[in-house]
């Protein structure tokens, strides 16, 4: 490694230091957590968080949403949820979307990577989260679906020893309005052609994958909140479109 190459990497550690706060606080009460097993969230939180209705309901049961998957017709793809759309989840993500607590993606990709577990997955994969626009991530500095991503990857690969990687195989052209209060119909018109697939990452990814090396097969579209799913459906359609068949759509929560 060049001298600047390290320079550069000390410079990124210290920043993540200072945007990430000293490990081990539970990011729901602040208390410092004990517990080796479960090192992200404090056993009282944790077992309020199981007992709640919306984390329960979603917390063993995976979802589907229809999509329509050009030339193959109508499809279906799996969704997976850690909860639904109400506290304490929902104060997490609004602390991390609007508040800036970029390190609450530490506990809730960590929440994500057991979810995912839970559900079976254990071969390779490649997480893709869905983009923002391009002017409403530079307002925002950072995109936290992308931040989840990044989180999930590095558990699954650093405690499961799954093969993962976040990759940003999607664009957003265009900022669109938010989906909930609109009829159906104006939902689905407000994101056809938002998104488009990254044509050169989806070849390197396809080359890679027919090689065998890296992470091929699966595609998990990553969102923190699913609304209507109208999103998650169209970026479930143009991936399909573009050749990526093994879908799974995942999110923090969803909507009820
Ligand atoms: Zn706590």
């Amino acid at each position: 490694m060049g001298s600047g190459q390290r320079i550069a990497r000390l410079m990124l550690s210290g920043l993540t230091n200072l945007l990430y706060p000293a490990d081990g606080q539970c990011p729901f009460c602040g208390r410092f957590v004990t517990c080796l097993r479960f090192p992200d969230i404090c056993l009282d939180c944790r077992r309020a968080l199981l007992a709640s209705p919306g984390f329960r309901n979603h917390w063993q049961q995976s979802g589907s949403l229809r999509f329509v998957g050009g030339d193959r017709g109508e499809r279906t793809v799996p969704l997976i949820c850690c909860g639904e759309y109400e506290d304490p989840l929902q104060d997490l993500v609004h602390r991390l979307k609007y508040r800036n607590k970029t390190w609450l993606s530490r506990p809730l990709g960590a929440l994500l990577w057991r979810r995912l577990l839970v559900a079976g997955v254990t071969e390779p994969v490649v997480i893709v989260p869905v983009p923002l626009s391009r002017a409403r991530e530079r307002r925002r500095g950072f995109n936290q679906s992308a931040l989840l991503a990044a989180e999930l990857a590095s558990r699954l690969r650093r405690a499961s020893g799954i093969d993962a990687v976040p990759c940003h195989l999607l664009m957003r052209h265009r900022h669109t309005r938010p989906q909930v209060g609109l009829p159906l119909e104006k939902r689905v018109l407000n994101v056809v052609g938002a998104f488009s697939v990254h044509e050169r990452l989806a070849q390197r990814l396809k080359r890679a994958a027919s090689i065998g090396e890296g992470p091929g097969g699966t595609i998990i579209l990553l969102d923190d909140v699913v609304t209507t799913g109208t999103t998650m459906k169209e970026c479930s359609s143009v991936l399909a479109r573009a050749g990526f068949e093994r879908l799974v759509a995942a999110a923090v929560c969803r909507l009820k």
